[in-house]
């Protein structure tokens, strides 16, 4: 407690200021938002710009191996920054940083970063900056067992948008895959937290929220209350007020029936699914541990359908794992043709030490892995257009997000089933639901009109 207060001192009397440069997924993303609650408890403020910042925090993801040269090369750009101001702080954080030889690395190579830790140690954040500023000391914090979770309440993006994570960690290992061994083992959320943090969310005007967790459906292992995600879903749905409900990741072995009635029930929760599918082989499925067939995750989607009609489908595949051959690769393009994702991301498979599958025999070249991934994104850029083209002179209510960053004069936000749409209007919209004819259809977007004095909030 001295210690923060302390801090809190010099921070205001410096005018102190942080800059978070955050890489990978959804849960990275409100990670550094709890980060930046962190940093507010002991008087940090956002800096303008990473150039003026006085801290400069990289929160990073290692579920790819291209992140790892590019995390290097831009704390590397820094060393010039740190010769120039002396009291300039540098730390880095996050998923790639709980990998300790990684860590290591970073420290060795980087002798001016002065707190390196992983995503189980974000609560000691500010005993990690007093060292620093106060004793001139190097942290490298990379514990297995994570520390008591800080309550700081997160510093989150202005409404009304937001997320809240519902669980932690993820006991899939499928065989591709890092995110078990820097994350850990699935940790729920207790339901009253979950639901008081979304009420508060509603009460001070957010209108949407995100649930997240790497696999959301397996929500409520290890509670002592007997709760499983459809019953959460309800809940949050019944009694929080919120207007807009989205939630991801769905793995598709646990995706319930109950699940979709939970959705088919509520209208505040949003026509939009994101199930991961990775392969259209079923062989390649049973080596990526995914514990589903090809044939079981058709089935999921012929009920997904029949419940919601209209839902919005997204998915993850992955090409080029080790083993897979021109059939198991025709077998992914054919799944794809068949069920027309709306989206889709698409990653090269990438060797990740420890995982079962780097040991795997079979690992496919590089140039055989982009001839694959080239072919998948054509098929899906083509899918996700005619997706797009089939809203065109439809009805849909946006909630206003943000200006648009391409089209000046332009806001944008999303419809329900989570496409982003463009269209002529001003700042002073954002927050709000809006009626919005869609006239054009473009590969990513959807652009359209207002349909005017038909306001609803
Ligand atoms: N928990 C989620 C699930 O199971 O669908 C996804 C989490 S992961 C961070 C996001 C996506 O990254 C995965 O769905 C997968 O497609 C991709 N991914 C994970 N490991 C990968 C690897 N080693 N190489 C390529 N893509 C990978
Ligand atoms: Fe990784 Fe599989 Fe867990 Fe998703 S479910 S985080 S892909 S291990």
């Amino acid at each position: 407690m001295e210690k923060r207060k302390s801090l809190a001192a010099y921070a205001a009397e410096n005018g102190c200021t942080y800059w978070i440069e955050t890489y990978g997924c959804q849960m990275n993303a409100h990670d550094s938002e709890r980060l930046a609650g962190i940093l507010a408890s002991v008087g940090f403020a956002p800096a303008e710009e990473m150039g003026q910042a006085d801290l400069i925090l990289f929160n990073t993801c290692c579920v790819r191996d291209n992140a790892e040269k590019k995390l290097f090369g831009n704390v590397g750009k820094l060393k010039q920054k740190k010769r120039q101001n002396k009291k300039l702080l540098v730390g880095v954080c996050g998923c790639m940083m709980q990998q300790a030889d990684v860590a290591e690395k970073l420290a060795d190579t980087f002798p001016f970063v002065n707190i390196i830790f992983g995503t189980h140690n974000m609560a000691a954040l500010p005993e990690m900056l007093y060292a620093a500023i106060f004793l001139g000391e190097r942290t490298l914090a990379v514990s297995d067992q994570e520390d008591l979770p800080d309550e700081t309440p997160a510093l989150r993006a202005k409404p009304p948008l937001s997320a809240v994570n519902i669980m932690q960690g993820c006991d899939n290992f499928c065989s591709y895959c890092i995110v078990p061994y820097v994350r850990g083992r699935e940790r729920s959320r207790s339901s009253e937290e979950i639901l008081r943090e979304v009420r508060g969310l509603a009460k001070a005007g957010y209108q949407e929220v995100m649930l997240l967790g790497q696999n959301v459906n397996s929500y409520g292992k290890g509670l002592a209350e007997n709760i499983d995600f459809a019953g959460l879903l309800e809940r949050v749905a019944e009694e929080t007020g919120m207007k807009r409900i989205r939630f991801m990741t769905s793995h598709p072995k646990d995706a319930s029936q109950r699940m979709l009635d939970v959705m088919a029930r509520h209208e505040n929760i949003c026509r939009q699914l994101h199930l991961p599918v990775q392969s259209g082989s079923s062989r390649i499925l049973r080596l990526m541990n995914r514990r589903y067939t090809r044939e079981d995750y058709l089935e999921l989607i012929r009920r997904v359908r029949e419940t919601l009609p209209g839902m919005t489908l997204s998915t993850d595949i992955i090409v080029g794992f080790p083993g897979e051959t021109e059939e198991d690769y025709q077998d992914t393009l054919s799944l794809v043709r068949e069920v027309r994702f709306d989206a889709a991301y698409t990653f090269v498979y990438s060797i990740r030490r420890g995982t079962r599958a780097a040991a795997m025999e079979g690992q496919i070249d590089e140039k055989e892995k982009q001839r694959r991934i080239v072919g998948l994104v054509d098929l899906q850029g083509q899918i996700t257009y005619e997706s797009n083209l089939a809203h065109v002179g439809r009805r849909e209510l946006v909630l206003v997000e943000d200006e648009s960053r391409r089209d000046a004069g332009h806001v944008c936000g999303r419809t329900d089933g989570g496409k982003m749409v463009n269209f002529p209007g001003e700042p002073s919209l954002i927050g709000q639901f809006m009626p919005v004819e869609i006239t054009q259809a473009k590969k990513t977007t959807l652009y359209g009109r207002r349909i005017d004095g038909d306001t609803q909030a």
